[in-house]
């Protein structure tokens, strides 16, 4: 029920830079300021002011109540943390390239998923950091600076024109596309579900959403053909804040009819604790499938997003890890 949905207000949540400083640090300095440190019991939807938690499923991410400003916090001037919403958190963390590696990052601005990589990778390896918008790359490029980030190249190109036999790119192993979306998983967006329109205005609505669906799901499904070409890469994360299967489910289900080489990755290997799983019916009506997917909605007090992990299917580079 959308109007059900729109009223859960979803908590702060605060990604810890862990390239600068640790999570045991920050919640040192909240409490310092008079924060009380608590028990994560599940239940997001009324936290007392003041009070920090630790997320339950990713191990650098805090919680705190919905409606507190950080914008002017010390921490996060001085890039200690990332105001990151949980659900824009998951690809990163389910990537999870070790130290060392090449990774392409396809639609990368403004960064936090970058950002994010290169902390879990401890700013070892490479990151190609993709993206077509000129403005929103050398955002990227600030606020990973602001980050400590070093082992990011921005590129000003579309990742559908990167050659995938340069030489370059021959040890990239992990690619996260996070490709332009329809956003419309962003919780203050849902309000488009709520119809409060005429006939008319609503026909004309739903055409040209149907229209600019089309347009990007054509885009979404080339970006991971497209990730497939590169010869070594064996864990491709795709991911949409997006909550019409148009734009996930769909674009999963022809990726993996157009590959002989690549399947979705196993349930228990893509945060098998995670309730919300893919919609069978939006997949052929196949149960395993969806339930290697994952999505998130404003029930799990974050916004609505998609994910699935991609995994080269067999020879030595299926080692995943
Ligand atoms: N991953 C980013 C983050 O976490 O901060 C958000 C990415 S946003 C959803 C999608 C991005 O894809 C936009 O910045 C857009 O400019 C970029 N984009 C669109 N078409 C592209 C293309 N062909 N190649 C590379 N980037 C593209």
């Amino acid at each position: 029920n959308p109007k059900f949905l729109n009223s859960i207000i979803i908590p702060r949540y605060v990604r810890v830079n862990t390239l600068k400083t640790s999570v045991e640090k920050v919640i040192e300095n909240f409490k310092e300021k008079g924060y009380k440190f608590e028990e994560n019991n599940d239940d997001l939807s009324n936290i007392s002011p003041k009070t920090i938690l630790k997320d339950k499923h990713l191990f650098d991410l805090l919680i705190l109540p919905p409606n507190i400003d950080l914008h002017n916090h010390p921490l996060y001037l001085s890039g200690e943390i990332i105001l990151q919403d949980k659900a824009s958190c998951f690809p990163s963390f389910i990537c999870s390239p070790p130290l060392n590696s090449h990774v392409i990052d396809a639609c990368a601005a403004p960064g936090n998923k970058t950002s994010h990589l290169s902390a879990i990778m401890q700013n070892t390896g490479k990151i190609w950091a993709f993206d077509l918008d000129k403005n929103r790359l050398k955002l990227l490029k600030t606020l990973t600076k602001k980050a400590g980030c070093k082992n990011i190249e921005a590129i000003h190109e579309s990742f559908l024109e990167a050659n995938p036999l340069d030489q370059k790119y021959s040890r990239v192993e992990y690619i996260l596309i996070d490709p332009s979306c329809s956003g419309s998983g962003i919780l203050n967006r849902l309000d488009h579900l709520l119809d409060n329109s005429s006939e008319n205005d609503q026909e004309t609505s739903e055409n040209s959403l149907k229209e600019r669906l089309e347009n990007l799901s054509e885009f979404q499904k080339k970006t991971i053909l497209h990730a497939f070409k590169f010869p070594s890469v064996k864990k491709i994360v795709y991911s949409t804040c997006s909550i019409h299967a148009q734009e996930n489910e769909h674009v999963v289900k022809h990726a993996l009819e157009q590959t002989d080489n690549f399947i979705l990755t196993d349930e228990k290997d893509i945060m098998p604790e995670w309730p919300k799983r893919g919609i069978a019916s939006e997949i052929g009506n196949d149960e395993e499938a969806a339930k290697r997917l994952i999505r998130s909605s404003p029930q799990e007090y974050t916004n609505g997003f998609f994910v699935a992990c991609f995994i080269r299917k067999s020879s030595e580079k299926t080692n995943i890890d």
